[in-house]
């Protein structure tokens, strides 16, 4: 654990251990198999050497959400056989370079978006994302919305649906945002019952989001700790 990649940082593996566990926890409280759950560190901001060390520490699954940041880490760490997770707001012009690197993208709000990944080299996976907050433009489509993104997801050749992805606002019980987003994951599901997945769930909402049916987790600095001001 504290081996010559993991020096630089130290406490990496321990809090990497914690969460692990506060994840099983939650899910033996949900009754739910902790297989059903990946786990995603986001690593925004650090750089290329943490999440080296996290790969040197089991993790397969790392978060980004700026594009020219994850573009040059995914380039730098290409020997690594990770999987990089694209979770931040996407420029319509950067879509395509992003899908050539990212294995999955969980910020797909709205159709030009689609549209610009509809024909790319190989097939991504694709998480439509809701916004759960009263403001628009918070970040996601907005929810009587969700049918027709989703639809147009199914039509791109090179997008799989996967699922929603969400973010519970900042003034809100994180219990009834994530309800709801349970509820949109169905109507998603009524299109497509293949797309299940539910990307939700951070450092301090994970626990309540795995209680209402998360599958994917983004975690940043529960694990990572504090980020370094962005560049
Ligand atoms: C930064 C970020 C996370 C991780 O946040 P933490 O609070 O550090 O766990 C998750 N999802 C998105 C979309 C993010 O931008």
């Amino acid at each position: 654990m504290s081996g010559d990649e993991t020096q630089g940082f130290p406490g990496l593996g321990e809090r990497l251990a914690a969460v692990r566990e506060g994840i099983a926890d939650a899910c033996r409280r949900a009754s739910r198999d902790p297989d059903g759950v990946t786990l995603i560190v986001v690593t925004k901001f650090h750089p290329a050497s943490l999440v080296s060390a996290l790969a040197e520490l089991g993790v397969r699954d790392v978060g980004e959400n700026r594009h020219q940041e994850a573009q040059a880490k995914a380039e730098e760490l290409a020997a690594l056989d990770l999987r990089w997770h694209f979770v931040g707001q996407l420029q319509t012009k950067k879509a395509r370079q992003a899908a050539r690197y990212a294995s999955a993208i969980h910020s797909i709000d709205r159709e030009r978006l689609v549209d610009a990944l509809a024909d790319g080299e190989r097939v991504i996976d694709a998480f439509v994302q809701i916004n759960l907050t009263d403001e628009p433009g918070r970040g996601g489509v907005e929810p009587p919305g969700i049918e027709a993104l989703a639809e147009r997801v199914l039509e791109a050749p090179s997008l799989r649906l996967r699922g929603v992805m969400a973010v519970a606002p900042l003034d809100e019980a994180p219990e009834r945002a994530f309800e709801r987003l349970a509820g949109y994951s169905e109507r998603v599901r009524a299109l497509e019952p293949e797309a299940s997945a539910i990307s939700a769930g951070m450092t301090h909402d994970y626990a309540e989001a795995i209680a209402a049916g998360a599958t994917h987790l983004r975690i940043g600095s529960a694990i990572t700790g504090k980020r370094p001001d962005p560049r």
